[in-house]
């Protein structure tokens, strides 16, 4: 199969455009086409020569089709892009006053299976390529007709299952799409060893760890792969990784009313963090169907914040947008695949 040319970077677009017999000039106009104006296939490009335009008309180029889109009342737009193949991925477009931050998939499902997670309960089909990955930032950029300011890794998929794809994206979306890289965050459920991998890339990205519970026992039950990896061994890789980007980390903290949520988990989790160059965001639970955690209510949530600062650990809010679309986060592609299910909130 014929590598497609999204995420090349310019010295490998030079070396594509010469085994093709044409001027190394080439590879600055087709960088350009494919980065800033978005080309679909060769044959759009006009400043080729005719006769080469139509010899590489077919070379895929790597781009998605948009299958389906809904956009909810604060403008986030969920897409679901078909690629080659056929499989579905989500995608996830979220505007704020300046920003269009973008959540993208790394995987086709996710083999983590944790409890809390729609992805999770479809299981595992395959890791995305890095132009697949690009192409959902780029699809994204060109719908809203926005520059993408910001992307997450925290749409389908464990980023650091498939980090040699994602630290090729990484790299295409800094230099190739010219997005900064402490505008890009990864987020992980984290797993041995792969967290030392991705440090020794000594990337400036933005680095988030999904902790979700202050002790073992708790995080087990949620997450089954921490089953493996205990949390002080967690801990441990997170604050070599510190110590060896010099970039902070920060920790996800989904809040479950009555399981994660009590004064004594943030007293908890407070220890475990104190002294370490961190950041807390606290995500309120976002309701999927297949199980029956509850989203605490706002004071709860409120207080929980509060006893982290009191240990002065610094931490924020962060509400799922576009609630109001017809999906919570990572259900809609399972919902427009079976769609007995219905086609409306979960
Ligand atoms: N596998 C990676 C990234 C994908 S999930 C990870 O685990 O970090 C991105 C974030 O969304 C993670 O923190 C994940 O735990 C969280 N998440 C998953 N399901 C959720 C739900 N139902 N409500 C709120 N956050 C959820």
């Amino acid at each position: 199969m014929l590598q497609p040319l999204l995420a090349l970077s310019q010295p490998e677009l030079t070396d594509w455009v010469q085994t093709q017999g044409q001027p190394a000039y080439r590879a600055k106009q087709l960088h350009q086409w494919l980065y800033q104006k978005g080309a679909r296939s060769l044959s759009e490009i006009s400043v080729f020569p005719k006769a080469w335009r139509q010899q590489v008309a077919d070379y895929p180029v790597g781009r998605s089709q948009i299958d389906y889109c809904s956009t909810a009342p604060d403008q986030t737009r969920k897409y679901l892009l078909r690629l080659e193949d056929g499989l579905t991925v989500e995608t996830v477009g979220m505007p704020t006053d300046k920003r269009l931050t973008v959540c993208v998939s790394s995987q086709v499902g996710c083999p983590m299976a944790c409890d809390f997670c729609a992805t999770g309960k479809g299981g595992f089909t395959r890791n995305l390529q890095a132009y697949e990955i690009v192409d959902q930032v780029l699809t994204v950029q060109e719908d809203f007709g926005q520059r993408v300011s910001n992307v997450v890794f925290m749409g389908m998929g464990e980023p650091l299952l498939n980090l040699e794809q994602v630290v090729v994206a990484l790299r295409s979306l800094n230099q190739d799409v010219g997005i900064g890289q402490r505008s890009l965050t990864v987020s992980t459920v984290g797993l041995p060893k792969q967290i030392q991998k991705l440090a020794a890339h000594q990337l400036q990205i933005t680095f988030a760890v999904s902790l979700h519970a202050s002790n073992q026992t708790l995080r087990q039950q949620l997450i089954p792969s921490a089953a493996h990896y205990t949390l002080d061994q967690l801990l441990a890789d997170c604050r070599d990784y510190v110590q060896l980007t010099k970039r902070r980390v920060t920790f996800e903290y989904i809040l479950l009313a009555g399981l994660n949520d009590l004064p004594e988990h943030a007293q908890e989790l407070a220890k475990h963090l104190r002294g370490f160059q961190t950041h807390v965001n606290l995500i309120p639970y976002n309701p999927i169907s297949e199980v029956d955690y509850q989203r605490p209510s706002r004071q709860r949530i409120e207080q929980f914040k509060q006893q982290l600062e009191r240990d002065r650990i610094a931490v924020s809010i962060r509400y799922s947008r576009g609630l109001e679309a017809d999906a919570a986060c990572g259900q809609l592609r399972s919902l427009r695949q079976h769609p007995d299910n219905g086609n409306k909130p979960a």
